[in-house]
């Protein structure tokens, strides 16, 4: 049966609300012990009990849910469902067009008005994310509603919340269609990239930085030698070497990183022989390669926000400078940085500041070539700008 919770937002919040912003703070939240079980429909109400918006419950990061809808008689059903993920879809038209892409975004959380859900499309098969309790609760209006609209060869999902001790219907990440082979291979601007849906987590590739990939390529790497920190599965590597890179040089902590890169150099045709792939702490590297006054023409930056390894803590937000400083010293004069940031705890100025300051501290000059935030399938909701998390610059080592 259809139900909903009356939840009484603060006086200092509905306004807020009312303007689209999506995200459920606690503190906005008058009457919180109301709050019994995520994923219930929330109808949020001032405490005049005139109505604010439709949301749901679901306890994600910072958040106690998110919006859903704006109008009053707005059911959270199917149908609902299938409005916005068709409406979705639209929206990556010319992405199901191109035929040198076959993986993207669909659906991408409060973006395209559903926080907390995301959904990939590789080759044919569709790849959902939950990242709550909450919204994991919605999952059979949802799938229905997926399935209602688009054609699949499968369909898989990930669980991106703590599940210990919840009582789940499956544990695998397969949920319906034909399995998929581990791994399936899809094209990016006609490169390959090798992807695991069963896999664990990880799936092999960060679809978020196609646009950066595609203009390494295209514009700044033909004879050049490239360093890749923080690797994973090589994808920056890739397109250096396709791009006519003379050399690359991957760095990753993992072990696991190793075969992977492998894999991804010889599925797109290139001698791993002449790569290196080095299977080690990059601040350890960047010691060793200053040490040996190695010079890359450039250096590709893509720390997660936040690791943690054996001898060190890395946090973006507090040692990007550093990171930085260590990557100008092993650039060549007039050779390129690309620093990358998923961190959503500070803006583009700020990193834009972390730059200068590194520069200004080893006494270099640079100059910013060019700069990406996420790409048009990551979809941004403009009252929301945590969503917009991914930062690179390129910068150019100037002397
Ligand atoms: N640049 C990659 C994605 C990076 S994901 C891409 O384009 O696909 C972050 C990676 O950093 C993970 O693979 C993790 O193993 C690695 N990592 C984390 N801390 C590290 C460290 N101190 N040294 C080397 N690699 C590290």
């Amino acid at each position: 049966m259809y139900k909903e919770l009356d939840l009484i937002i603060k006086a200092k919040f509905t306004k807020n609300y009312r303007e689209g912003y999506p995200l459920i703070s606690k503190e906005s939240i008058f009457d919180l012990n109301k709050l019994n079980k995520e994923g219930e429909i929330l109808n949020l109400i001032d405490n005049k009990k005139k109505f604010i918006a439709k949301a749901y419950y679901g306890m994600q990061n910072k958040g106690y849910g998110w919006v859903l809808s704006l109008k009053t008689n707005e059911k959270i059903n199917t149908e609902y469902f299938t409005r916005k993920i068709k409406l979705a879809v639209e929206y990556r038209k010319e992405f199901y067009a191109d035929e040198t892409t076959t993986a993207f975004r669909v659906f991408n959380g409060e973006g395209d008005g559903v926080g907390g859900l995301t959904i990939d499309y590789f080759d044919g098969y569709y790849l959902l994310t939950w990242y709550s309790i909450g919204i994991y609760k919605l999952k059979k209006e949802i799938l229905q509603a997926l399935k209602s609209v688009i054609d699949y060869k499968g369909i898989y999902q990930k669980k991106r919340f703590d599940s210990k001790g919840m009582y789940l219907d499956d544990s695998d990440d397969f949920i319906c269609g034909v399995r998929a082979n581990s791994p399936i291979i899809v094209k990016e601007n006609s490169a390959n990239f090798a992807i695991y849906l069963d896999d664990g987590s990880m799936i092999g590739v960060f679809l978020d930085q196609r646009d950066v990939r595609k203009t390494i390529r295209d514009k700044y790497v033909k004879g050049k030698i490239i360093l890749n920190t923080f690797s994973y599965t090589g994808a920056f590597s890739i397109f250096a070497a396709l791009g006519g890179a003379s050399k690359t040089t991957s760095v990753d902590l993992a072990k696991r990183s190793l075969e992977k890169t492998k894999e991804h150099f010889s599925i797109n045709g290139i001698d791993v022989d002449k790569q290196d792939i080095i299977v080690e702490d990059v601040f350890n590297y960047f010691k060793y390669a200053i040490r040996k006054k190695l010079l890359f023409d450039m250096v590709v930056l893509d720390p997660p926000s936040f690791a943690r390894s054996k001898k060190h803590t890395f946090s973006a937000s507090k040692d990007y400078v550093n990171l930085l400083k260590e990557a100008i010293q092993i650039t060549a004069k007039g050779g390129i940085i690309v620093a990358s940031t998923n961190s959503a705890s500070f803006s583009m100025m700020i990193f834009k500041d972390f730059i200068s300051k590194a520069f200004r501290e080893l006494n270099t000059k640079f100059k910013v070539e060019e700069s990406f935030s996420l790409p048009k399938d990551f979809k941004v909701d403009k009252k929301f700008q945590d969503g917009d998390y991914l930062k690179v610059v390129f910068i150019r080592k100037l002397r």
